[in-house]
């Protein structure tokens, strides 16, 4: 399979099937016959989706003087949404079926029932996407908060507390990696779409003269940021929203597509979002969410460009690109081929055999390498079989210990893409590993 395929409509069932056998993702709450569109990550599901939020991470916070961090609470006040927009925009129109009494998103189905087919529904009504829970013992209006449906007003409601302690100035940013929770009526395509997710968000704050640019310079800079990590470019595409379906906030936006098993969809939204966010927030709060440039002695409300993307789906976009299968020495394996810095291992160390002699060397190379990469350790099966165990989960490098290890204290690296075998002596092992990351 080449990499313009992930558009096969089979290559969904492939990924969900090798995400469950693999334990990279489960349904939730499974034995009690599950609970619809939450999911859980099992152990290698939980490595690569913390490598995903670390290669944004490193890109948007580490590597940049102009991006600051923080963690928000999930839990918050109406307030906050009412300023926001969320509690009186935040809907889906649904409508029933007559005939079958399904419910659907009226502007999913183009009118016609995909249940059974029928064309008559009920009135449209507004359905709001947001989790509402009781803060506190006692019930009532004071008591109620929402889950949050998205990361982004943890960064406006603090942005006088990161401007004041940070010392920042426009252009800056704000980055968050955290949970969201929108009761979507339609959750569908495994992670993709479900109630319980993770963002990842970037609010960058500019004078609004320079806010087009920057708009721009966020475009390039995230559709970059995939093809880095291994999604080929014919399998992503910008789709600039016109100006009619636009967000409320909205004065421009763009999303980076993929081509996933169903067509191109959203994988992540860079939108322009004018001052409207820090204009709500000052008028509802009657804090000033402004910024001086003392340089100018101009006061004014910055610009906010949002590059917002979801961790589990992109985890989800760089599955499936990187799901192969191609023939080795006649026999068809599946394989992974993940960036080396998303893979759930990068390093597998397996010894030849289970012999006691060979548990020595293998347990010392392991712990040479455990502080650098993360390891599997396999001493199950054949020595083939455990390669393919590890390509299908996408594992870069095996490192072989043999006999001969006890003799020439050397090993063997096998790359998965390649199956190149080469022999490497113990005390080179990590520069050779760390050479192959450059
Ligand atoms: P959609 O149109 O697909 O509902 P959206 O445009 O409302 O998404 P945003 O509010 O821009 O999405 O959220 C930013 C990102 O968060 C999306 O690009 C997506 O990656 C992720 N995301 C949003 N909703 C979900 C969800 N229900 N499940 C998984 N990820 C989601």
């Amino acid at each position: 399979m080449d990499s313009a395929l992930t558009t096969d409509p089979e290559l969904l069932e492939k990924v969900i099937n090798l995400a469950k056998r693999r334990g990279f993702v489960f349904a939730s709450a499974e034995i009690y016959g599950g609970f619809r569109s939450t999911y859980d990550y099992g152990p290698l599901g939980v490595n690569m989706l913390r490598n995903v939020k670390a290669a944004w991470w490193r890109t948007m916070v580490q590597m940049r003087v102009d991006v600051v961090g923080l963690d928000a609470a999930i839990l918050g006040p109406p307030a906050v949404w009412a300023a926001s927009g969320h509690l009186e925009t935040f809907t889906d129109p649904l409508v029933d079926c007559r005939k079958c009494k399904e419910r659907w998103r009226e502007d999913k189905i183009d009118g016609v029932c995909p249940n059974c087919g029928s064309t008559e529904f009920t009135e449209a009504r507004a359905f709001n996407l947001m989790f509402k829970t009781q803060a506190g013992p006692v019930e009532g209006e004071g008591a109620t908060a929402y889950l949050r449906p998205e990361t982004a007003q943890g960064m406006f409601t603090n942005f006088n507390n990161v401007l004041s302690s940070t010392r920042k100035k426009p252009p800056f940013g704000i980055a968050q990696i955290g949970k969201s929770f929108r009761n979507e009526i339609t959750p569908q395509n495994f992670v993709f779409r479900t109630r319980e997710f993770e963002q990842m968000e970037m609010e960058f704050f500019v004078a609004p003269a320079e806010a087009e640019q920057w708009y721009r310079y966020w475009i390039d800079q995230r559709y970059d940021w995939y093809v880095d990590l291994g999604i080929a470019p014919d399998q992503l595409r910008l789709h600039e929203h016109a100006l009619e379906d636009l967000s409320h906030y909205s004065r421009g936006t763009t999303d980076v597509e993929f081509a996933y098993p169903w067509g191109w969809d959203e994988l992540e939204g860079i939108a322009n979002r004018g001052d409207y966010d820090l204009t709500q927030h000052s008028q509802a709060s009657g804090a000033k969410l402004e910024y001086f440039d003392q340089g100018t002695n101009e006061r004014y409300t910055p610009y906010v460009i949002e590059p917002a993307a979801g961790a589990t789906r992109a985890m989800m976009a760089f599955l499936l690109a990187a799901y192969h299968e191609d023939v080795v020495e006649g026999e068809t394996r599946t394989v992974l081929r993940l960036d080396w810095r998303l893979a759930p291992y990068q390093v597998a160390v397996l010894p030849l055999s289970k012999k006691p002699e060979l548990e020595g060397v293998s347990q010392e190379v392991l712990a040479l390498l455990q502080p650098h990469f993360a390891c599997d350790y396999d001493v199950t099966q054949s020595i083939g079989r455990r390669y393919r165990r590890q390509d299908e989960v996408g594992t870069p490098w095996c490192v072989t210990v043999d006999f001969d290890s006890l003799e020439d204290r050397a090993v063997t690296v096998r790359d998965r893409d390649s199956t190149e075998q080469v022999r490497v002596p113990i005390a080179e092992l990590l520069a050779s590993l760390r050479a192959r990351t450059q």
